[in-house]
Protein backbone atom coordinates (compact mmCIF):
# COMPACT_ATOMS: atom_id res chain seq x y z
CA UNK A 1 0.00 0.00 0.00
CA UNK A 2 1.38 3.60 -0.77
CA UNK A 3 1.74 5.92 2.20
CA UNK A 4 0.47 9.41 2.88
CA UNK A 5 4.07 10.85 2.35
CA UNK A 6 4.27 9.08 -0.68
CA UNK A 7 1.28 10.18 -1.89
CA UNK A 8 1.99 13.80 -0.79
CA UNK A 9 5.49 13.21 -1.99
CA UNK A 10 4.90 13.08 -5.33
CA UNK A 11 1.97 15.59 -5.82
CA UNK A 12 4.74 17.62 -4.15
CA UNK A 13 7.39 16.59 -7.13
CA UNK A 14 4.54 17.24 -9.77
CA UNK A 15 3.56 20.97 -8.30
CA UNK A 16 7.90 21.92 -8.32
CA UNK A 17 8.40 21.02 -11.86
CA UNK A 18 5.23 23.24 -12.45
CA UNK A 19 6.15 25.61 -10.83
CA UNK A 20 9.77 25.97 -12.17
CA UNK A 21 7.99 25.78 -15.97
CA UNK A 22 5.93 28.41 -15.38
CA UNK A 23 8.77 30.71 -13.60
CA UNK A 24 10.84 29.83 -16.69
CA UNK A 25 13.31 28.41 -14.31
CA UNK A 26 12.99 25.18 -17.00
CA UNK A 27 11.98 24.60 -20.73
CA UNK A 28 9.81 22.08 -20.87
CA UNK A 29 12.31 18.60 -21.20
CA UNK A 30 14.56 20.71 -18.71
CA UNK A 31 15.16 19.90 -14.86
CA UNK A 32 14.49 17.23 -12.73
CA UNK A 33 13.43 16.79 -8.74
CA UNK A 34 13.22 14.20 -6.43
CA UNK A 35 12.35 13.66 -2.43
CA UNK A 36 14.15 10.64 -0.16
CA UNK A 37 11.76 8.10 1.28
CA UNK A 38 13.76 7.47 4.35
CA UNK A 39 11.87 4.08 5.75
CA UNK A 40 12.19 2.52 2.52
CA UNK A 41 15.84 3.35 1.62
CA UNK A 42 14.37 5.14 -1.31
CA UNK A 43 13.37 8.15 -3.61
CA UNK A 44 10.74 9.13 -6.05
CA UNK A 45 12.40 11.07 -9.14
CA UNK A 46 10.82 13.10 -12.06
CA UNK A 47 10.86 10.99 -15.27
CA UNK A 48 13.59 11.93 -18.02
CA UNK A 49 12.67 13.23 -20.98
CA UNK A 50 9.14 14.16 -20.27
CA UNK A 51 7.36 17.64 -20.60
CA UNK A 52 7.73 18.69 -16.71
CA UNK A 53 4.99 21.49 -16.57
CA UNK A 54 2.42 19.06 -16.53
CA UNK A 55 3.34 15.65 -15.03
CA UNK A 56 1.40 13.71 -13.35
CA UNK A 57 1.69 11.98 -9.67
CA UNK A 58 2.25 8.38 -11.50
CA UNK A 59 4.56 9.43 -13.85
CA UNK A 60 7.32 9.99 -10.43
CA UNK A 61 9.31 6.85 -10.18
CA UNK A 62 10.71 5.45 -7.17
CA UNK A 63 14.18 4.18 -7.43
CA UNK A 64 17.03 2.57 -4.81
CA UNK A 65 19.66 4.89 -4.12
CA UNK A 66 22.06 3.03 -6.42
CA UNK A 67 19.26 4.38 -9.31
CA UNK A 68 17.80 1.51 -9.80
CA UNK A 69 14.07 1.11 -10.43
CA UNK A 70 11.49 -0.20 -7.59
CA UNK A 71 8.30 1.65 -9.16
CA UNK A 72 7.20 3.06 -12.29
CA UNK A 73 6.63 2.92 -16.19
CA UNK A 74 8.75 5.53 -17.16
CA UNK A 75 12.81 5.77 -17.41
CA UNK A 76 13.73 7.95 -14.38
CA UNK A 77 15.74 11.41 -14.90
CA UNK A 78 19.25 11.01 -15.99
CA UNK A 79 20.22 12.68 -13.47
CA UNK A 80 19.78 9.98 -11.13
CA UNK A 81 23.73 9.16 -10.26
CA UNK A 82 23.54 12.64 -9.25
CA UNK A 83 20.63 12.84 -6.94
CA UNK A 84 21.64 9.70 -5.21
CA UNK A 85 24.86 10.42 -5.11
CA UNK A 86 23.77 13.75 -3.02
CA UNK A 87 21.74 11.22 -0.57
CA UNK A 88 24.19 8.40 -0.24
CA UNK A 89 26.65 11.19 1.21
CA UNK A 90 24.76 13.40 2.53
CA UNK A 91 21.93 12.10 5.14
CA UNK A 92 20.16 15.22 6.44
CA UNK A 93 19.45 15.90 2.82
CA UNK A 94 15.75 14.89 1.80
CA UNK A 95 15.15 16.82 -1.37
CA UNK A 96 16.95 18.05 -3.99
CA UNK A 97 15.61 20.21 -7.32
CA UNK A 98 17.35 20.57 -10.82
CA UNK A 99 16.87 23.72 -12.73
CA UNK A 100 18.29 25.67 -15.56
CA UNK A 101 17.75 28.94 -14.06
CA UNK A 102 18.90 31.26 -17.10
CA UNK A 103 19.92 34.20 -15.11
CA UNK A 104 21.82 32.65 -12.46
CA UNK A 105 23.87 30.50 -14.91
CA UNK A 106 24.23 33.39 -17.27
CA UNK A 107 26.15 35.23 -14.97
CA UNK A 108 28.07 32.32 -14.13
CA UNK A 109 28.84 32.23 -17.52
CA UNK A 110 30.34 35.68 -17.30
CA UNK A 111 31.90 34.60 -14.45
CA UNK A 112 30.36 36.62 -11.86
CA UNK A 113 29.52 35.33 -8.36
CA UNK A 114 26.69 36.19 -6.42
CA UNK A 115 27.51 39.25 -4.28
CA UNK A 116 25.42 40.31 -1.05
CA UNK A 117 22.83 42.56 -3.14
CA UNK A 118 20.00 41.61 -0.59
CA UNK A 119 19.28 39.74 2.70
CA UNK A 120 19.02 36.61 1.42
CA UNK A 121 22.28 36.83 -1.27
CA UNK A 122 24.19 37.67 2.20
CA UNK A 123 22.67 35.02 4.31
CA UNK A 124 21.86 32.42 2.03
CA UNK A 125 24.08 32.87 -1.16
CA UNK A 126 27.37 34.26 0.46
CA UNK A 127 29.35 30.88 -0.55
CA UNK A 128 28.00 29.40 -3.74
CA UNK A 129 30.45 27.99 -5.81
CA UNK A 130 30.41 27.77 -9.87
CA UNK A 131 31.19 23.90 -10.26
CA UNK A 132 33.45 23.24 -13.61
CA UNK A 133 31.44 21.56 -16.54
CA UNK A 134 30.86 17.83 -16.53
CA UNK A 135 28.57 15.47 -18.33
CA UNK A 136 25.13 16.04 -17.77
CA UNK A 137 23.67 12.10 -16.10
CA UNK A 138 27.35 11.66 -15.38
CA UNK A 139 28.72 9.59 -12.65
CA UNK A 140 31.28 12.63 -12.06
CA UNK A 141 28.94 15.36 -12.13
CA UNK A 142 27.14 13.44 -9.31
CA UNK A 143 30.43 13.16 -7.12
CA UNK A 144 31.65 16.83 -7.62
CA UNK A 145 27.80 17.84 -6.16
CA UNK A 146 27.31 15.84 -3.80
CA UNK A 147 30.99 16.42 -2.30
CA UNK A 148 30.52 20.55 -2.94
CA UNK A 149 26.51 20.60 -1.39
CA UNK A 150 27.74 19.41 2.00
CA UNK A 151 26.25 22.20 4.27
CA UNK A 152 25.37 24.53 1.44
CA UNK A 153 21.53 25.15 -0.02
CA UNK A 154 22.98 25.65 -3.89
CA UNK A 155 25.55 25.05 -6.20
CA UNK A 156 25.95 26.48 -9.91
CA UNK A 157 26.70 24.03 -12.60
CA UNK A 158 29.02 25.45 -15.12
CA UNK A 159 27.24 25.59 -18.53
CA UNK A 160 23.80 23.94 -17.47
CA UNK A 161 22.09 25.06 -14.71
CA UNK A 162 21.79 25.26 -10.52
CA UNK A 163 21.20 22.18 -8.10
CA UNK A 164 19.19 22.76 -4.55
CA UNK A 165 18.68 20.99 -1.52
CA UNK A 166 16.40 20.93 1.01
CA UNK A 167 14.09 19.36 3.45
CA UNK A 168 11.37 19.50 1.01
CA UNK A 169 11.26 19.86 -2.52
CA UNK A 170 9.20 22.79 -2.17
CA UNK A 171 11.84 24.38 0.41
CA UNK A 172 14.99 23.49 -2.50
CA UNK A 173 12.50 24.93 -4.69
CA UNK A 174 12.28 28.07 -2.97
CA UNK A 175 16.56 28.43 -2.79
CA UNK A 176 16.51 28.24 -6.51
CA UNK A 177 13.62 30.91 -6.98
CA UNK A 178 15.36 33.17 -4.51
CA UNK A 179 18.98 32.74 -6.20
CA UNK A 180 17.11 33.62 -9.60
CA UNK A 181 15.77 36.21 -7.90
CA UNK A 182 19.25 37.92 -6.59
CA UNK A 183 20.51 36.81 -10.19
CA UNK A 184 18.03 39.40 -12.13
CA UNK A 185 18.76 41.92 -9.58
CA UNK A 186 22.55 42.03 -9.89
CA UNK A 187 22.01 41.55 -13.82
CA UNK A 188 20.11 44.37 -13.95
CA UNK A 189 21.98 46.80 -11.37
CA UNK A 190 25.15 45.75 -13.17
CA UNK A 191 23.66 47.07 -17.07
CA UNK A 192 22.70 50.23 -15.69
CA UNK A 193 26.14 50.93 -13.30
CA UNK A 194 28.00 50.03 -10.35
CA UNK A 195 26.31 47.41 -8.10
CA UNK A 196 25.46 48.30 -4.47
CA UNK A 197 25.91 46.05 -2.16
CA UNK A 198 25.05 45.99 2.21
CA UNK A 199 27.88 47.57 3.28
CA UNK A 200 30.35 44.55 4.95
CA UNK A 201 29.83 45.49 8.62
CA UNK A 202 26.04 45.24 9.13
CA UNK A 203 26.11 41.50 7.40
P1 LIG B 1 15.85 14.48 -17.46
O1 LIG B 1 14.61 14.82 -18.25
O2 LIG B 1 16.39 13.11 -17.81
O3 LIG B 1 15.61 14.67 -15.98
O4 LIG B 1 17.00 15.49 -17.90
C1 LIG B 1 16.82 16.88 -17.79
C2 LIG B 1 18.06 17.59 -17.35
O5 LIG B 1 17.97 18.72 -16.97
C3 LIG B 1 19.38 16.92 -17.42
O6 LIG B 1 20.37 17.68 -16.79
ZN1 LIG C 1 19.88 19.76 -16.52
Amino acid sequence: MVSDIEISLREELVRCMRILHNKGLISGLGGNASARLPREKAALITPSGRFKGDLAPEDIVKIDMDGRVLEGCLRPSIEGPLHTAIYRSNPHINAVVHSHSPFTTGLALAGRKIEPVNYEAAVLFKDVPILEFRRPGSKELGELVAENIRNRRAVILQNHGVVAVGATPLEALCTIESLEEVSIMIFVASHFGEVKLIPKDLI
